[in-house]
């Protein structure tokens, strides 16, 4: 923590303004099937090719519980620390559109899966907590096209009936700063729990962002407009920045705002008005008559319990107090699965605050530079922590590792081979250190005059001259302590 301080406002003409957001997140269940029948989930699929006549709501068609949807809703209810709730019913939301065959949604309205949870961001002013307000299952819709014909809408209906968990935060939220950390940090739950893989770019996550503004200082909320189907980041924090602003400027004018829905335009940065907002009445909710409530027993949740993996704030607390690591290093370790699953990889049998240093420096460093993810990293963690025993076991020194460790990046090079081949090893024989300072010495006899006569900032050269002549194999340590008595 750096104890930098809160400070997103936005500056009106009249006065501060404080931005509270909550978010609806809705996150495609990682399943093979569909919610309520057997079709494939594949993306990328020829459109069409993955309905089943439940999906594509023929008469007389009845839906069937997906199990495995259900435990992944449970799962992701335990990893966001949420009361599961055992009793819960599947209503039905009517609403009518071409890409929604039924007529209606089927969806968790009065009794979700899931109720108040919550989740912990790492701010740079510290941590804050976001409650969950509840976790909800529902079906997917299929997906209008109309932009490929000049005349003609398509509808492609492979994404209808996919399973979907709606997460509801509480308004909790203050700045487009907190939303990117807040979404990050679901994701990263959800991927280490394997119940959402958190594509963004293939649509695994969305979230409808609720905003409103309000005097600094003020207790009460102002009217919110939510802003539909935002799908990455990025224009998640512009349309906030954006629809605030927008807020501001008509409270400051002393209108008011109208709850409405809003669409954001990515293009234009602005959002526009597509319709007032609806109210549950609209859409005539009421317990879908073809599906049973949904009743889980306590041993299911308690099996659940147990098989869950260590999630990402465990881990950090593990790291911290059993690496040893600063709260910094680890919080980036944990971040995502991935990254930790390597960093565990490359620690077996090895130095865990040195392998930490090389992943967080030398390794980041090269992936942010060739825009790599860590498992398209170029180097193994096998091969890195064979580097790092090395540097341990004092076969190659530091310096050395560096270059070996560029050579590795060509195709995971294994470092024991370009040590080997290319004679690498660290020279820590003191008779081979004595001759080679011996040579370093006789080369500059001048400059050791000078530095018997009290010049002794010239110790460094001498080190210097050893390494060049050893092509830096020299052990450091052993250069360094050899060459004071030689000097003496
Ligand atoms: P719906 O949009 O279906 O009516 P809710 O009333 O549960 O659903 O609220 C949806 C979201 O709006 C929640 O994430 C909640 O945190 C957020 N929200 C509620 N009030 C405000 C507010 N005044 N400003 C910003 N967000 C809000
Ligand atoms: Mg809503």
């Amino acid at each position: 923590m750096t104890g930098k301080k809160f400070d997103y406002f936005i500056k009106g003409e009249k006065g501060n303004w404080e931005v509270i957001i909550g978010l609806e997140v809705h996150a495609q269940v990682l399943s093979k099937s569909k919610l309520f029948s057997s079709s494939p989930t594949k993306f990328g699929a020829e459109p069409n090719s993955q309905v089943s006549l439940v999906d594509c709501a023929f008469p007389g068609m009845l839906p069937v519980i997906n199990q495995f949807c259900i435990e992944q809703s449970v799962k992701t209810g335990l990893g966001l620390k949420a009361k599961i709730n055992l009793d819960s019913v599947f209503d039905r939301k009517n609403y009518f559109y071409a890409d929604l065959p039924q007529g209606y949604q089927i969806s968790q309205y009065k009794n979700p899966i899931v109720g108040e949870g919550e989740v912990i961001l790492d701010m740079s002013y510290g941590t804050r907590k976001i409650g969950i307000e509840r976790l909800h299952l529902e079906q997917d819709a299929g997906k209008s096209i109309h932009d490929m014909d000049p005349d003609n809408t398509f509808v492609d209906l492979n994404r209808s009936g996919v399973a979907l968990m709606e997460i509801v935060s509480k308004p909790d939220l203050r700045s487009p700063d907190e939303v990117n950390a807040y979404i990050r940090k679901l994701r990263s739950i959800m991927r280490y729990l394997e119940t959402c893989d958190g594509n963004m770019q293939e649509g695994s996550l969305r979230a409808d962002v609720n905003v409103s503004v309000r005097k600094v200082g003020e207790k009460k909320f102002g009217t919110r407009c939510e802003i539909k189907n935002v799908n990455s980041i990025k224009f998640m924090q512009m349309a906030i920045e954006y629809e605030a602003r927008r807020q501001v400027e008509l409270l400051e004018d002393n209108k008011q705002i109208d709850q409405e829905t809003r669409l954001y335009d990515t293009k234009k940065n602005t959002t526009r008005s597509m319709r007032s907002k609806e109210d549950a009445h609209d859409y005539r909710y009421f317990p879908d008559p073809d599906l049973l409530p949904l009743n889980l027993k306590q041993s299911l949740i308690d099996k659940l319990k147990k098989k869950l993996p260590e999630l990402p704030d465990e881990k950090k607390e593990r790291f911290i107090k059993e690496h040893n690591l600063s709260y910094y290093e680890a919080n980036i370790l944990v971040s995502e699965k991935e990254i930790s699953n390597y960093y565990e990889e490359v620690i077996k049998g090895c130095d865990k605050k040195l392998a930490s240093n090389w992943i967080t420096g030398e390794l980041f460093a090269v992936l942010n530079k060739k825009n790599l993810s860590i498992s398209q990293s170029p180097v193994s963690a096998k091969n890195l922590s064979t580097l790092i025993k090395m540097i341990i076991s004092g076969k190659i020194s530091g310096k050395i590792a560096k270059d070996v460790f560029e050579k590795m990046q060509d195709n995971d090079k294994d470092p024991q081979q370009i040590v080997d081949k290319e004679g690498l090893t660290q020279e820590s024989n003191p008779k081979e250190i004595e001759k080679i300072i011996s040579q370093a010495l006789s080369k500059n006899k001048d400059k050791v005059t000078q530095y018997k006569s009290g010049k002794e900032k010239l110790f460094g050269y001498f080190v210097g001259e050893v390494m060049k002549i050893s092509k830096g194999k020299a052990n450091p340590q052993l250069v360094n302590e050899i060459l004071k008595v030689k000097l003496k």
